[in-house]
């Protein structure tokens, strides 16, 4: 089960005062409910918990609800095997949820507050026993089944209707456990004719409204078989650019590790960024630069996606222009599995973190 949809009972929610230029932090607490439970539920008893939980009395109709004018963050913490809960550079997390809300010209969340704020909620609901404990047994298959906290927070408006700019923005925190995010052995994936982002957009930002066509995208690749989608540049419809939500890495027969460099177009993953340390550190050439679908198919002995919800996810083949391009006979490869154990084996504290990346709750 990728996501187990349970969210921990305790939530942050913190709104900025425009009158005092200071954010005025509250905790929620309620029952713990998966959403199966819910949806056994009639819509009064539905009702019930919504109002006692998940809506904390925040406005419906605003900008986010109506514009998908709001931005979010996706970030774990790991059980680590000295019984120690860390979260992987949260630095990181803060800054781009920072860099988020100014561009969409909100008050930006301070990277001290969101630091601070996460650590503290992660104290809170291990009180309550939410957080899962280590397992040896998770080391067997390199963590691939292992459990995490998978923290979301992010950006919601004030009360509006009509379109325009939040100046009163609440920012959330909520968690839920969860385990590996892609199911099942087909890694295949397709480029898609639609368009995530474009030039002087939005794409850089971890923004609601980008993932509109993401899933879009995502379904139909989905329908024709495929895991995931690859898009390609909204203006030369040429260039390779990232996933649905992850971003793309692709191994050259030259022994080069390509991935398409942070041009406005692409989310900055942090996934992203510690993949490209730890390759270089292993001495791999590393290339941030344009790559084409053409020198892609032509070149690549081994791709694979990276994201905090993928880790590094292998995949087997590009479908483009009807022909499946199939990469090192669609066995996952030897650098990204060589990768995929050195991060998991630094978050899960079995690998020395030799960078210093896992802040200690
Ligand atoms: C969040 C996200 C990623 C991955 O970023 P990580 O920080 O590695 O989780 C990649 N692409 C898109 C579009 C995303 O929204």
């Amino acid at each position: 089960m990728a996501f187990n949809l349970a969210m921990y009972p305790i939530s942050y929610v913190a709104q900025y005062n425009p009158a005092s230029g200071k954010w005025e932090e509250r905790w929620f607490q309620a029952d713990s409910i998966t959403f199966d439970q819910l949806s056994k539920m009639s819509a009064a008893e539905q009702n019930d918990v919504y109002a006692k939980r998940n809506v904390f009395g925040l406005p419906l109709v605003n900008y986010t609800t109506q514009y998908a004018l709001g931005c979010f963050e996706g970030m774990k913490a790991y059980p680590r095997k000295d019984g120690s809960l860390s979260i992987f550079r949260p630095d990181q997390n803060a800054k781009r949820f920072h860099n988020s809300m100014a561009g969409l010209y909100a008050p930006a969340f301070p990277e001290e507050l969101y630091i601070k704020a996460s650590i503290e909620f992660l104290k809170k609901n291990r009180e309550l026993g939410y957080i899962p404990e280590y397992k040896a047994e998770w080391e067997k298959d390199t963590f691939a089944g292992a459990d995490a906290v998978y923290m979301r927070p992010f950006m919601y408006s004030e009360g509006a209707i009509g379109v325009g700019i939040s100046k009163a923005p609440y920012v959330i925190i909520c968690a839920t456990t969860v385990s590996s995010y892609f199911k099942g052995s087909n890694t295949k994936a397709v480029i898609t004719d639609r368009i995530r982002a474009t030039e002087n957009g939005t794409g850089w930002i971890k923004c609601a409204s980008n993932y509109v066509p993401s899933a879009l995208a995502k379904k139909e690749a989905e329908e024709a078989g495929y895991m995931e989608v690859v898009f390609l540049d909204a203006k030369k419809r040429k260039y390779v650019e990232e996933g649905s939500s992850c971003n793309i890495f692709f191994r050259l027969k030259s022994g080069e590790l390509v991935t398409p460099d942070l041009c406005g177009t692409i989310l900055p993953g942090i996934t992203r960024s510690s993949v490209i340390a730890l390759a270089k550190a292993e001495g791999v050439k590393v290339s941030e630069r344009r790559i084409s679908i053409q020198e892609a198919v032509k070149k690549c002995v081994e791709c694979f996606v990276t994201g905090t919800a993928a880790g590094i996810t292998p995949i087997e083949s590009i479908t483009w222009k009807g022909k499946e391009y199939v990469f090192n006979d669609r066995a996952p490869g030897e650098l990204g599995k060589r990768l995929q154990s050195k991060l998991k084996g630094t978050q899960y504290g079995t690998v020395t973190d030799v960078n210093g990346w896992n802040v200690s709750v």
